[in-house]
């Protein structure tokens, strides 16, 4: 017998919908590309929406095409995000960072038809005129005033002077929920990027999920600033989310300097944001430089990489902001665990408080998790064993764009996250490693995470990382690189003492280096292969 409810599709353009009827006079502020600073509201938004809407229409747009994006935070990025979706076709963002060539395969895996584009993201796309066959115009999200000049793009397009020839009438059709919303490729450390197609459905899901007390908990009276760029897991559903509620969104196009980020923060009295942890230390030592506060932020989401324990306790302790501790991944849309306190959690310690913050929190309603070994057994969750992590759910991907990596989805339709981790009996989730990452010292593994978090709590350390690097007896010890904070005098025997009660003997660091920088992927995390390949003959003075 089937319930007698309205089965009304799960779509995109429904929240656009939303937030313009009721939260209609709610402002979108951006930093635009251009320099000044743009403000409009959720109708306004939607509106300009619906004529870009018809403009796609208007260029041969079909159902189902790709349309890929290089753009930073604004207000116009937002406007593609929901003009092309709400219209049926796949917004495909793509990370300006990316190599060349990651770039060249990604916009021709997906087939994008037309790119979007900041103007002074051009030259980049210039450089791939000649490997993108099936782009038939570029888009440039600016107006008549601020147009570049291409001499190697035939067809490039004013984002302004087409949404001027359009009306605003434009009926969002009425889809299968679970026809293809938008697109975005991982950025694996090996092999090519492979590219994860949310749905209507799984996207809308995400954004009930995204939005509940314990995961971002946001609302209409909150102030949200997406860090997190809109290229990256969907700004981690942002977008969607901040309409989804009719919070005030301040977008900070492409200047993600400390400066200009507190700016933002205090003219616009933001009370949330969400970024990787690069970004807050930049913006934490800022603050310690100059002297100033964000007094108006309640929380910020750190995630992409593990939250080190000084940032959660900096930000709690000296700027009074709560700091959520996430896990995810673009296959994942991306929220999967964010870390919260429980209620039997009211009396902790501060320290304690904190230990429980470095896990990275338990499963949001709609993903499951188990953590297996090697044969595919499941381990206990008792907060010891660790193993592969595998998760399933409403948001998970089933499969990659082109069938590529089908070896992470099994039968049973887990999904092999290739982190490595724990779970407790309160069900809260701990990453120990990256599977390719894990150090094995004799035969037992080592954290390189856990080692990394420690080293950065050193007030001389700026960033760190871990590595294992081959040793004639234990077939692998760690190696810690350090890049030292401005001004630290800080040396191998100092960091080496500092570690020295913190952690188990056998997981002591068998040298330290100290590097000028650390490379990094496109979204800012430690790109070890790199570093791996850099001291492939590193000998220890333990060997
Ligand atoms: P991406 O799809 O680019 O967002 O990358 C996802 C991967 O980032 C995960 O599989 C983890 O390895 C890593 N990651 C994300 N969040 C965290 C976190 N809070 N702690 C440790 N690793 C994380």
């Amino acid at each position: 017998m089937h319930g007698l409810m309205m089965d009304m599709p799960l779509l995109i353009s429904s929240l656009i919908k939303h937030a313009a009827q009721y939260h209609g006079d709610t402002e979108i502020v951006t930093r635009t590309v251009e320099g000044p600073i743009h403000r409009y509201t959720y109708a306004e938004a939607h509106s300009r929406a619906r004529r870009l809407a018809n403009a796609l229409k208007g260029l041969g747009v079909q159902q189902g095409d790709r349309i890929g994006t290089l753009a930073w935070n604004t207000h116009r990025h937002y406007e593609v995000y929901f003009a092309v979706s709400g219209m049926g076709a796949v917004c495909h963002t793509i990370n300006p960072r990316l190599f060349h060539d990651q770039l060249t395969y990604i916009i021709n895996h997906a087939r994008d038809v037309y790119l979007f584009v900041d103007a002074t993201l051009v030259p980049l796309v210039e450089q791939l005129a000649d490997e993108i066959r099936e782009v038939r115009g570029v888009v440039v999200l600016t107006d008549e005033a601020h147009m570049p000049k291409s001499d190697v793009l035939p067809r490039l397009i004013c984002y302004e002077s087409l949404l001027d020839e359009q009306r605003d009438d434009f009926d969002w059709p009425l889809l299968d929920e679970n026809t293809a919303s938008s697109l975005c490729y991982t950025s694996g450390t090996t092999g090519n990027p492979k590219g994860v197609l949310y749905s209507h459905r799984s996207n809308v899901l995400h954004t009930f999920g995204a939005a509940l007390p314990d995961s971002l908990n946001l609302s209409a009276r909150d102030v949200v600033m997406p860090v997190v760029p809109m290229f990256h897991a969907n700004a981690w559903g942002m977008p969607y989310v901040t309409t989804m509620t009719g919070a005030k969104q301040v977008l900070p196009g492409p200047q993600l300097d400390p400066a200009s980020l507190h700016e933002l923060i205090e003219s616009e009295g933001v009370t949330f944001s969400a970024a990787v942890p690069t970004v807050w230390l930049m913006l934490l030592s800022w603050l310690n430089e100059t002297g100033n506060r964000v007094d108006s932020m309640k929380s910020v989401v750190i995630g992409g990489s593990a939250c080190p324990r000084a940032m959660m306790e900096t930000f709690g302790e000296k700027y009074g902001v709560n700091v959520r501790h996430a896990w995810g991944m673009t296959e994942m849309s991306p929220l999967g665990t964010m870390n919260t306190p429980l209620l039997r959690h009211a009396n902790l310690s501060k320290k304690e408080y904190y230990d429980l913050c470095e896990n990275q929190g338990r499963p949001i309603f709609g993903v499951e998790m188990k953590i297996t070994d090697d044969e595919g057994r499941e381990l206990p969750r008792d907060g010891k064993a660790f193993g592969d992590l595998r998760v399933r759910g409403l948001w998970v991907a089933k499969s990659y764009l082109g069938g590529a990596g089908s070896s992470a989805f099994d039968e049973d339709g887990w999904f092999s996250t290739g982190d490595v981790a724990t779970l407790d009996a309160n069900g809260y989730m701990r990453i120990t490693d990256r599977s390719k990452d894990v150090i094995k010292s004799g035969g037992e593994w080592i954290s390189s995470i856990d080692l990394e978090n420690l080293a950065v709590g050193h007030p001389g350390v700026a960033e760190a990382a871990v590595i294992g690097v081959k040793h004639p007896k234990w077939d692998e010890r760690p190696l810690l690189l350090i890049v030292r904070r401005k001004d630290s005098k800080l040396d191998k025997a100092e960091i080496l003492t500092y570690l020295q009660d913190k952690v188990a003997r056998w997981w002591m660091p068998d040298d330290v280096v100290f590097v000028d920088e650390l490379p990094h992927t496109a979204t800012g995390k430690l790109l070890k292969t790199k570093l791996r390949e850099d001291f492939a003959d590193y000998v220890l003075p333990t060997a």
